[in-house]
This record gives C-alpha cells, sequence and structure tokens, in this order.
C-alpha cells in the first residue's frame, strides 16, 4: 500500500457562517488540516463533493479559475465579504472523468459554494490547494452513489484529497434555534450512522432511509448523500470520527476521515 495514500474526509458544515466562526467544531477542522499536511503534505489539489450542488446527473467543473458561490441568504455582510480565492485543477477534473468514462460530464456553471468554502477555509487556510467540485447525483440510488466514491479511490494514490461536505442529520424545517445540543432524534440517528461508519458496516449507511428517525434526520437526501461518495473510496479503513457533535436540534456537525491515523483529544 502506498505511504502516502491521501485521506477521504467528510465534514458537517452547518450554518455558513462556521466560516467566520472560531469554535470547537472550526478548531477539528483545523487540526484535520494541518494533520493532512504534516503528515502527507499539501495534496495536490481537492475533489470536493457538496451537498449544495445536487443535480439531475454528475458533474465535474474543469476551469482554472472557479468563482466562489454565495449561495445563502439573509446572513450578515461579513459573509459575503469573505474570500476564499482557490484555483481549479484542469489536471484533476481530466482524471475525474478518465476514472468516471461517461458517467460524469464537465459543467462550469457553478462554482466553489458555501458547502465546500465554509470547510476548506479552516482545514486549508492559505486558500492555496486547488479545488475541484463534483456535484451530488440525485438520480443516482444510494448504492450507486457507494460505487462512483470507489470508482474515484484512485485519486488518493495521485495526492489528491477527496473531501464531502453536507450533514448526517440535517432538518432546517425542526431547527430549534436555542438548542446547542441536539434533539433525541438528532442524537440517536448521528449515534447510529456513526456507529455503522466507524464499524465499515457499510451496507448499513448505504440504507440509511430505513435507519431509525431517518425522515426526521434526511427528509430531503442531499445533505446527507455526500456521506455515500465516502467509504466506497476508502475500502477496510476505520476512520476517525471528529466533531462529533449535533446543535440547533436538528443538525449534526460530525465528520469521518480515513486513512488519517491520530488520536484527537475530546472528539
Ligand atoms: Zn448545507
Amino acid at each position: 500500500m502506498n505511504e502516502k495514500r491521501m485521506p477521504v474526509v467528510f465534514s458537517g458544515h452547518g450554518s455558513p457562517m462556521l466560516a467566520l466562526e472560531d469554535n470547537s467544531v472550526t478548531r477539528g477542522l483545523r487540526i484535520i488540516g494541518s494533520q493532512i499536511t504534516e503528515q502527507f503534505g499539501k495534496p495536490k489539489a481537492i475533489l470536493a463533493v457538496s451537498a449544495h450542488w445536487y443535480t439531475k446527473g454528475t458533474f465535474v467543473q474543469s476551469t482554472e479559475n472557479p468563482k466562489q458561490v454565495y449561495d445563502m441568504y439573509g446572513f450578515p455582510k461579513a459573509l459575503y465579504d469573505f474570500k476564499y480565492p482557490v484555483k481549479g485543477s484542469p489536471e484533476l477534473s481530466g482524471r475525474v472523468s478518465a476514472l468516471l468514462g461517461g458517467k460524469v460530464s464537465v459543467n462550469d456553471d457553478w462554482g466553489i459554494d458555501h458547502g465546500t468554502w465554509t470547510v476548506l477555509c479552516h482545514m486549508f487556510p492559505e486558500a492555496d490547494v486547488p479545488v475541484v467540485q463534483l456535484s451530488v447525483d440525485g438520480t443516482l440510488s444510494p448504492d450507486e452513489i457507494y460505487n462512483l466514491g470507489k470508482a474515484l479511490s484512485p485519486l488518493r494514490d495521485e495526492g489528491y484529497l477527496i473531501l464531502a461536505s453536507g450533514n448526517v442529520v440535517h432538518n432546517l424545517r425542526l431547527v430549534e434555534w436555542d438548542n446547542p445540543d441536539g434533539s433525541p432524534q438528532c442524537l440517536a440517528f448521528n449515534e447510529a450512522i456513526t456507529e455503522y461508519v466507524r464499524n465499515r458496516e457499510d451496507d448499513r449507511v448505504i440504507a440509511y432511509e430505513y435507519v431509525p428517525n431517518a425522515g426526521y434526520a434526511a427528509p430531503t437526501p442531499e445533505h446527507f448523500l455526500p456521506l455515500l461518495y465516502m467509504p466506497g473510496a476508502a475500502e477496510g479503513e476505520k476512520p476517525l470520527v471528529f466533531n462529533n457533535h449535533c446543535e440547533l436540534g436538528a443538525i449534526a456537525m460530525t465528520g469521518y476521515a480515513f486513512g488519517l491515523d491520530f488520536f484527537m483529544a475530546g472528539c
């Protein structure tokens, strides 16, 4: 096995205000980013799967200069002034097209959205690692998404980091603004999925719709599905669980890093 095989990371992103915050979640992301850099060197580029590019069909960006997309409404001006000016990577885009063949099309209509930049601005604050987004294909079954992740796994041996950004629990309709913790349903679903991921019971993660409280945790699929791109790209590897934390009643910020081996206090 290649010692320098890059990790695969899934992260929760929650409110876009994450970009401006300094809390336990942002500190967890900073540790993950700095550990990746320390153990593997900076990734050549990042393939980012974002819940906020939810499409019919699988698309990959190819431009060298992707725009930053401010795809959120009603937040303070400081958030719209926040810049995360990363380059794209036509080379990584080409590798994704080669690996997925006819299953992917190039599309540069979108850009780097808040699912990606609110997380990466903490993992790689210098914005010096190029980013290519891959859309979440809403027409695929969970099983097909898992297999797409598997097909992408060779990227890890070529110096590319695969990052997916969504939420294990994401129910905006039932958000409790003054609850710093998770509701009982939120905590139960987060714990069940985290145990399945930790134990590599991939079939149960793929069948997440049948896990108790799934209707509460993932009333729409787009924030959960990014997670399914990950385990297939990390066959046989146990994850590091980080930011295992629920907030606002109905949001889980939990993240999983495969191929990154260290102990993180408090996570
Ligand atoms: Zn989101």
